[in-house]
């Protein structure tokens, strides 16, 4: 679903007029054979495109310009081969509006020993050009990330890959609308938020549609049309026995087709990147958008229960990050918990909205009762999620401001049979333990709702929310609740100091 070459990621090396011609023709055919080598690399997503060498404040500001103005432009990747007086940037970075990597390196990956000069010194000089770089960004407060390393490195590819993705996913968000079908569900706080600051921080569109625009939708789909549909999953799922045949079962499927169809069509028609639904709020359609949702997501839709448009978005974003990774993204909440000493463990799941790419297996369509909501049985993708490490993402609205939580979590085999709790779910031990990482997860007022992924790790979020402007807490490995909670209220003064 995502093309991440339709992203461009421009290539800034920085000079200036000092050097001469002669080393600057070389400045520029180092820069010009990075960003070819960086433009090839299949590590890196998206299209790494070259930009003429900075030489001096107006050629600076113009570029800067220019790619504010560039709608393909999802990202700035910043070296200074030589030295590049900073004052020369202020212009510049002053106006700049796309997120920015600050790549220190160098053309050579040796010293060559027998050979250096001061010729050499004058144009590999990044060492100490990339320092003065570095101090504008600290001296203007300005985000960024620094990836410092060999450029052929491929770990610095890696982590340049990351940004990338992050970025490609901001600018996403950029464009993007997420759905809600109704609000959000009553008296819950956790999902309500300021979607105004949304739409400032992330260029999200939160906007409502009623319920019955899509029942309508759904009325109109064929049987044909729906019919055709479900030939698809019978290609791509496992079956319940009682699906093979005509009956209850069976239309109950066939439901969910015409609500995937319907919902796909309005998605479309608003050009939307996401949607939520609501329980409290079906009117006009049969049951609950079950499988609908799944297949949505495993489309690569974001999705959030209950109207929690913050974490549908955050799927999405999520989503485009991951965009050809092996691995998955869906949507999740903390269930129950499994208190066995040295097994402790969490189950996560939903009434039925966790999205396939998940999935340990060939998922299994079921249709069974929900014991809420008052609706026609639903049918739903019933599977396990695949063991491995995975994190968890939450956003949360203060008041003020939003908080992004991470928790690098290890999914783990379901070793026992649960035939009664015909759902997907999920099973995992999260980092540092369980205590510590539920503590730590409540102290910081995270939601029960998540972005669950096993394609992407904390790099990727804390990029994101980096060059979003946001708070972000990561629960790992090191974590502990006490140290935690007094870092957040330190992280209040510095947060309220940046309220506008
Ligand atoms: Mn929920």
């Amino acid at each position: 679903m995502f093309d991440l070459k339709q992203f461009e990621f421009w290539f800034i090396v920085g000079s200036q007029d000092l050097y001469g011609e002669e080393t600057l023709r070389q400045v520029a055919e180092h820069a010009r054979i990075m960003a070819d080598e960086f433009d090839r690399d299949p590590v890196i997503p998206g299209r790494v495109v070259l930009k003429p060498v900075a030489k001096s404040p107006e050629g600076i500001r113009k570029l800067f310009e220019e790619a504010n103005a560039a709608s393909a432009c999802a990202g700035i990747i910043t070296w200074m081969h030589t030295f590049s007086p900073s004052k020369m940037w202020i212009g510049g970075l002053g106006i700049n509006k796309k997120p920015i990597l600050h790549l220190h390196t160098q053309f050579n990956r040796d010293i060559p020993w027998a050979d250096i000069d001061m010729d050499f010194m004058n144009l590999n000089q990044s060492a100490h050009g990339d320092r003065e770089h570095g101090y504008i960004y600290a001296r203007m407060r300005l985000p960024r990330k620094v990836v410092a390393g060999f450029w052929q490195d491929p770990e610095v590819r890696r982590r340049m890959a990351v940004w990338i993705r992050a970025a490609a996913a901001r600018r996403d968000g950029e464009h993007s609308v997420v759905l809600r079908l109704g609000d959000n569900m009553r008296e819950v706080a956790v999902t309500e938020g300021d979607k105004v600051e949304a739409q400032i921080k992330f260029g999200w569109q939160v906007n409502t549609w009623g319920i019955g625009d899509l029942a309508e939708r759904f009325r109109a789909v064929s049987d044909g049309d729906a019919e055709k549909l479900t030939a698809e999953y019978e290609a791509a799922y496992d079956l319940a026995p009682d699906l093979r045949k005509p009956g209850k079962g069976r239309a109950a499927r066939t439901e969910q087709a015409k609500i995937e169809i319907a919902l796909s069509g309005m998605l479309e028609a608003e050009h939307a990147g996401a949607f939520t639904t609501n329980f409290q709020d079906l009117h006009g359609l049969p049951q609950l958008p079950g499988l609908a949702c799944q297949r949505l997501m495993e489309k690569g839709f974001g999705f959030g229960g209950e109207g929690d448009w913050k974490q549908s978005m955050l799927v999405r974003a999520a989503k485009v990050m991951a965009a050809g990774l092996p691995g998955g993204v869906s949507f999740m909440e903390d269930y129950t918990y499994h208190f066995e000493p040295g097994r402790e463990a969490a189950l996560g799941a939903h009434m039925l909205e966790v999205c396939p790419t998940i999935a340990a297996e060939k998922p299994r369509i079921e249709v069974h009762p929900l014991g809420i909501g008052g609706k026609v049985d639903p049918a739903r993708l019933v599977f396990d999620a695949a063991p491995g490490p995975a994190v968890l993402a939450t956003l949360v609205d203060l008041g003020g401001r939003l908080r992004m939580i991470v928790n690098e979590i290890e999914t783990i085999k379901i070793e026992k049979a649960m035939p009664k709790l015909p759902v997907a779910r999920a099973l995992w031990k999260p980092y540092p333990t369980m205590r510590e990482a539920a503590e730590s997860w409540i102290i910081a007022g995270g939601a029960h709702h998540s972005a669950y992924s096993s394609a992407l790790n904390v790099a990727y979020f804390r990029d994101w929310a980096e060059m979003s402007g946001i708070e972000f807490v990561l629960i790992g490995r090191d974590t502990k609740p006490e140290r935690l909670r007094d870092e957040l209220r330190w992280g209040e003064a510095y947060w309220s100091g940046r309220l506008t």
